[in-house]
């Protein structure tokens, strides 16, 4: 099978190394890619986001699947543009996408299949937006409705605050497109887990959920950032409550989107805030795998992601399971660059050992090659590093060898990931 994987992060060096395992046989190409899946790949030098390029790549190398990574060619209509053109595409259509491209529909979407999810209202004016805003309980969440690269959502102690945000993105056009619309929403309390679900509108099978760290700093401190690491398994997770996620999110919302005649076939990634209680709300939905969830949890799936991809991709799809179960545990760092995330430096040396030991995964991010061959800085998050082990306690043990032996200068990550694991665990 010829596959295509699009966008160039450490998400797709991870689909690109799951898909190269998987099948055997498989020819690779990536759009762009980078120095990481240039190794199982073909990178074709197309940006992520020119669908036309794109599209013409798939006829041009007889791509049979095209599996989108990031959501800005989702959002595009790239996988609209490869189903009209006869094309097998893992992805959802431009209008499915709306569930992570507008906010606003999001939640009209969950409010009318009865999700969980905290209460909100959605605005374009600002002076309706403040006058709802001062009468707000604090906290408060101001969100803009748009994509926003992870840089959107801004949790508010105060009114006052909240106002700001609002004012910001409405009247000053910080986020520009992305923050016409605003979503002020409920502050949720609880613990978050990532959810992400393969599905053909209709069935659901669901991946094992991972916890992510968005914040710069050890102890979930310092500004959010796309993200400094993630892991899984989550103890958190009980059958129980990967029932409620099924029942009470997951299916109903793709029956709301077969109603409207949008459903929706791809990943299904629902960010939770699991209250003390035990009950899942939805924080937003993505529509594609999470990065670096995705590094976390594709090295961990049992063999068969390649077939499954393809069958949905294909409208013939059988699950293997309702919940796919790990191989084991899997603890991903990222190694993030000098000034990561405001004003990442580029132009690092990279020193990269081969043997990083058994277990260690390197997925390229933000790297590039020089006209040298030198592997070098490019962009704020660099690597991400994935130990695998038969606990996560064990693989951030190795996860952390393993990140301490790469070296750049300005090398920024945290020694803390899977925290929250390993003190349930009763062994931080
Ligand atoms: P989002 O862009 O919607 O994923 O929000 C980014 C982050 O902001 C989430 O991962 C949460 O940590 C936080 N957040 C967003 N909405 C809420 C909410 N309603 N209550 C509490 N935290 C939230």
């Amino acid at each position: 099978m010829r596959i295509l994987v699009v966008g160039g992060g450490g998400r797709e060096h991870a689909l690109c190394w799951a898909l190269a395992h998987d099948a055997a046989g498989t020819t690779l190409f990536a759009t762009p890619g980078n120095p990481g899946t240039a190794e199982l790949a073909t990178n074709l030098a197309i940006p992520a986001t020119a669908v036309d390029d794109i599209v013409a790549a798939v006829h041009a190398h007889n791509v049979d699947l095209t599996v989108v990574g990031p959501e800005a060619p989702l959002a595009a209509g790239l996988a609209d543009r490869l189903a009209a053109a006869g094309r097998s595409v893992f992805g959802p259509t431009e209008a499915a996408a709306r569930l992570e491209s507008s906010k606003a529909f999001a939640k009209e979407v969950m409010a009318a299949a009865g999700v969980p999810t905290a209460a909100s209202r959605a605005f374009t004016d600002l002076t309706p937006a403040l006058d709802h805003i001062a009468t707000h309980p604090e906290p408060l969440v101001v969100k803009a409705s748009g994509l926003a690269a992870g840089k959107g959502a801004v949790v508010c102690g105060t009114r006052d605050e909240a106002a700001a945000a609002a004012r910001a993105m409405l009247a000053q056009g910080r986020l520009g497109e992305a923050g016409r619309e605003i979503v002020v929403e409920h502050f949720l309390k609880g613990e978050e887990l990532s959810v992400l679900a393969l599905t053909d509108g209709e069935r659901v099978a669901i991946l094992p959920p991972a916890q992510d760290h968005k914040r710069l700093g050890e102890g979930d401190t310092g500004p959010n950032t796309g993200g400094m690491g993630a892991y899984a398994p989550v103890a958190l997770t009980t059958p129980g409550l990967l029932d409620r996620v099924r029942r009470d999110v997951l299916e109903p919302t793709l029956a709301e989107m077969r109603r409207r005649g949008t459903p929706y076939r791809g990943v299904l990634y629902a960010g939770l805030m699991i209250a003390t209680d035990g009950a899942p709300s939805v924080v937003e939905f993505n529509c594609r795998f999470g990065d670096p969830e995705a590094e976390a949890v594709l090295p961990i799936l049992p063999p068969g992601i390649a077939a499954d991809l393809d069958a949905i991709a294909r409208g013939a799809w059988r699950p293997r399971a309702a919940e796919v179960a790990p191989t084991g545990a899997a603890v991903t760092t990222v190694l993030a660059a000098r000034g990561y995330p405001d004003r990442p430096e580029a132009g690092a040396e990279i020193v990269l050992p081969d043997d990083l030991g058994e277990g260690i995964l390197v997925f390229h991010a933000g790297t590039a090659r020089d006209e040298r061959g030198t592997l070098r800085v490019r962009g704020g998050r660099v690597l991400a590093v994935t130990a695998l082990a038969p606990t996560v306690a064990a693989a951030a043990a190795a996860g952390r060898g393993a990140c301490e032996r790469i070296r750049f200068a300005g090398k920024t990550w945290r020694r803390d990931i899977g925290w929250r694991e390993l003190a349930r665990a009763g062994t931080a």
